[in-house]
C-alpha cells in the first residue's frame, strides 16, 4: 500500500490537500518537519496517513484530553488502532493500554505531555518501536505562543532518552516568526522541512457588526440559523450567563462553558454540544481548544477578543468541514475598555523580569490596537487579517461584510481638534461620558455638578449628537490619539500624537455603514458563488433526501453513541445526494466514504436511498 491507497481505503479521499503530500513524503523520507496550516487545513491527515506507512508506532503528543478522544474515536471509526492514555483513564486502564501497546496493538498512540515523564510510559517507550513522534499545537512549545505549557519543555528530555531517535513532526495553525523559531529550536528539529500553508480559510465569511442591541442581533441570528450549530463566544462569565439566560428563555437549545463551571459540568456541556444535543454553546475563551467539530455553521463574537490572533483561532472553528460557514464579530467600543481592563489585571508571569513583563504588556496593547482597527475598518476583512499573517490577499476577497457593504466615510478633524482641545481645557480629569456631554453642550444634572458649562469647549460641538462625538472620540483612541486610564475612571488622556492633529498634520476619517448594521436583510451576502453551502446546490427533493440521510446518522449516532460527524460529515451526505449511490462500487466514490465506513455503514445508507428514490436515479441538484 501507498499513501494513495490509505488516503483511500481509510479515509475515503480522492486527493490530498495543499501541503499534505510534500509533508507525507519528508516524514517517510526520515526528515523531520513542521507544518504551519491554519485550522480545518487538515492537518491530522499529514502525520496518520505516515504513520500507518511506518514500521513501528506513532506518537502523537496533544494538550488536551478531550481532542484525543474525538481523534481517537474517528480512527477507530475508520479502521485503525489507536488509542489515548491520559488522566481521564483510571490506573488498570493506563497499564492496560500500555500493555495492549507494547504487544504492538496499537499504529497510533495519543498522550498529554505530562505522561511522558512517568516511569511506566518511559519504560514502555523504550522497549518498543516509536518510528515518529508528532506534536500536535506544537505552538504550545514556545513562550511566545498563547498557549504556553511548560510541560511541552519535556518533549525533548523524552526523545533524548529513547534509544533510537524517531523522526519528529510538529503541527500547529499559528503562523508568527517568533513561535516558528521556538518550534524549531526548542524541539530540536534536524533540518527540518517547514512548509506553510495559505492562511485565508475561502469558506469563511467575516463581518463586524457594530450593533447596539446585541443580545436582539444574535436571538435573530439564531433564529435565522435555525437547527445549525454555532459557538457565542463573551470576554466574561458574566456575559456567558446573560446571554445564555436569555437564549434559554427563548427557547433555543443552548448550553454554555466557562472556567467557573464545575469540572463535571463543563464536561457535559461539551458533550451536549458536539453531539448536536444542543446545537448552539455560549462560551468565554476557556471553550474551544481542541473542539474538533467538523460542522460549526457560525461563530459569533458577543464581545471583541484581545487579539487578531485570537480571534482567527476562534473564528476559525467554524466551517471546518470546509462548508461555508460565517464569523461575526459585534463590536461596541465599551468592549475596549473590557479588554483593556482585562490586560491590566493579567497575571504578571512570575518567571519573567520586570522588563520582560513590561514587554509582554507593550505587545498585549498593540495587539489590542491591531484588533479594534479590524472592527473599525472599511477596507476587506479578510485582507486586513492575511496582511497581519504576513500575506498579500488579493485586496478584495467579495466575501465578508465590508466587501458587500457600502461606506461612508467622513472628514471629523475639525471635530478632533475640538476634543482635544476640551480635554485639555478639562485638565484631563474626565472621562468619556462627560467630555462628549460637556462638547454637545448637554444640560444634565450631572454636568452641571461637575460644572463643566463654565468651560469654553462647552457646547463648542452643539451641532452633533453625543453618540457622533464619542463615535470620533474611539476613533481618536483607535489611532492612539487619545487614551483612556487603566482604573474605573478610564479618564481621557491627549497623547503626544495628537500634535499631529492640532497642527493639520493628520486627518481623523470616520466610517459609516450605510445601510445600517442588523438589517442587511437577506439579500446580497448570502448564498454567494462558490463560497454557498454545499447543501445549497441540492434542490428541494434532494434537501428531503440530505434529511433523510441525515437522520439515519443521528440514530446510527445514538447507537454507537459517537458524535454524528464522527460517522459521516454533511459534506459526505451531501456528495451522497449528488451521486445517488445504489452499489457498493458507487458508494465508494463519494467522499468520505473509505473501506471500513462502507463495511460499518455503507449497506444502510445505500438501503435509505434505495428507499427513498424507489431505486430510479433522479437528478436532486441544481445546474450540471
Ligand atoms: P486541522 O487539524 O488542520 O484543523 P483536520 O485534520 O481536523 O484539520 O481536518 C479538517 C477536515 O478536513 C476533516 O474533516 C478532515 O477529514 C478533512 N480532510 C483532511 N484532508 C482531506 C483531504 N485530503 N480530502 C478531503 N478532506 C480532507
Ligand atoms: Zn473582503
Amino acid at each position: 500500500m501507498d499513501k494513495f491507497d490509505i488516503l483511500r481505503k481509510y479515509f475515503g479521499y480522492s486527493g490530498f490537500r495543499e501541503g499534505q503530500e510534500p509533508l507525507i513524503d519528508s516524514i517517510l523520507r526520515g526528515q523531520d518537519v513542521l507544518g504551519i496550516m491554519p485550522t480545518g487545513a487538515g492537518k491530522s491527515i499529514c502525520y496518520q496517513v505516515p504513520a500507518l506507512l511506518l514500521p513501528g508506532i506513532t506518537l502523537v503528543i496533544s494538550p488536551l484530553i478531550s481532542l484525543m478522544k474525538d481523534q481517537v474515536q474517528s480512527l477507530n471509526q475508520a479502521g485503525i488502532h489507536a488509542a489515548y492514555i491520559n488522566s481521564s483513564l483510571s490506573e488498570s486502564q493506563i497499564s492496560k493500554a500500555l500493555r495492549l501497546a507494547s504487544a504492538g496493538q496499537y499504529k497510533i498512540i495519543y498522550v498529554a505531555p505530562e505522561r511522558l515523564e512517568t516511569y511506566e510510559f518511559l519504560r514502555f517507550a523504550m522497549q518498543s518501536e516509536i518510528s515518529m513522534l508528532t506534536v500536535d499545537e506544537a505552538h504550545c512549545i514556545s513562550q511566545w505562543g498563547q498557549d504556553f505549557r511548560p510541560s511541552y519543555l519535556k518533549i525533548v528530555q523524552f526523545v533524548r532518552q529513547l534509544g533510537k531517535r524517531p523522526v519528529i513532526s510538529a503541527f500547529t495553525a499559528t503562523a508568527t516568526e517568533n513561535v516558528k523559531e521556538d518550534i524549531v529550536c526548542v524541539l530540536g528539529l534536524h533540518s527540518p522541512h517547514v512548509l506553510v500553508t495559505g492562511f485565508d480559510r475561502k469558506n469563511l465569511y467575516f463581518a463586524v457588526e457594530t450593533s447596539r442591541r446585541k443580545d436582539d442581533y444574535v436571538l435573530g441570528y439564531i433564529n435565522e440559523h435555525d437547527a445549525e450549530s454555532g459557538i457565542i463566544y463573551c470576554a466574561t462569565r458574566k456575559n456567558v450567563e446573560k446571554v445564555y439566560d436569555r437564549l434559554l428563555t427563548e427557547g433555543v437549545a443552548v448550553t454554555k462553558y466557562h472556567a467557573g463551571l464545575g469540572g463535571e459540568e463543563r464536561r457535559k456541556n461539551q458533550e451536549d454540544f458536539i453531539y448536536d444535543k444542543c446545537p448552539v454553546m455560549v462560551a468565554t475563551n476557556a471553550f474551544g481548544m481542541g473542539i474538533d467539530k467538523s460542522n460549526v455553521r457560525y461563530v459569533i463574537h458577543y464581545n471583541m477578543p484581545q487579539s487578531l490572533e485570537n480571534y482567527y483561532q476562534e473564528a476559525g472553528r467554524a466551517g471546518r468541514d470546509g462548508e461555508r460557514a460565517e464569523c461575526i464579530l459585534l463590536y461596541s467600543p465599551q468592549d475596549v475598555m473590557i479588554n483593556r481592563f482585562l490586560l491590566e489585571n493579567k497575571e504578571l508571569n512570575g518567571d519573567y523580569t520586570p522588563e520582560e513583563n513590561a514587554a509582554v504588556a507593550q505587545r498585549d496593547e498593540e495587539r489590542l490596537r491591531t484588533m479594534t482597527y479590524y472592527c473599525m475598518t472599511p477596507e476587506c476583512l479578510r485582507e486586513y487579517i492575511l496582511r497581519y499573517f504576513g500575506e498579500n490577499g488579493a485586496g478584495v476577497c467579495g466575501n465578508c461584510g465590508n466587501c458587500l457593504r457600502e461606506y461612508e466615510t467622513s472628514d471629523v478633524t475639525d471635530a478632533a481638534v475640538k476634543i482635544i482641545t476640551g480635554i485639555m481645557e478639562v485638565r484631563q480629569r474626565y472621562g468619556v461620558n462627560v467630555v462628549a456631554g460637556m462638547l454637545a453642550g448637554e444640560k444634565r444634572a450631572k454636568l452641571k455638578e461637575y460644572g463643566v458649562s463654565a468651560y469654553d469647549s462647552f457646547g463648542s460641538l452643539e451641532g452633533m449628537q453625543e453618540t457622533e462625538i464619542k463615535q470620533v472620540i474611539h476613533q481618536m483612541m483607535v489611532e492612539n490619539l487619545l487614551v483612556a486610564t487603566g482604573d474605573k475612571y478610564a479618564l481621557l488622556r491627549v497623547t503626544d500624537r495628537a500634535e499631529e492633529v492640532l497642527s493639520g498634520k493628520r486627518r481623523v476619517v470616520l466610517k459609516t455603514a450605510k445601510n445600517p448594521s442588523g438589517q442587511k436583510g437577506k439579500s446580497g451576502r448570502e448564498k454567494k458563488g462558490s463560497a454557498a453551502r454545499k447543501s445549497d446546490i441540492l434542490n428541494s427533493r434532494g434537501l428531503e433526501l440530505f434529511e433523510q440521510l441525515r437522520e439515519l446518522r443521528s440514530r446510527i449516532a445514538r447507537e454507537e453513541n459517537v458524535p454524528p460527524y464522527i460517522i459521516f460529515t454533511d459534506k459526505t451526505l451531501v456528495d451522497m445526494c449528488v451521486k445517488v449511490p445504489f452499489s457498493r462500487a458507487d458508494m465508494m466514490k463519494v467522499s468520505g466514504v473509505g473501506e471500513n465506513k462502507f463495511a460499518r455503514y455503507g449497506n444502510r445508507f445505500l438501503s435509505a436511498i434505495e428507499e427513498y428514490t424507489g431505486g430510479i436515479r433522479e437528478k436532486f441538484y441544481f445546474g450540471d
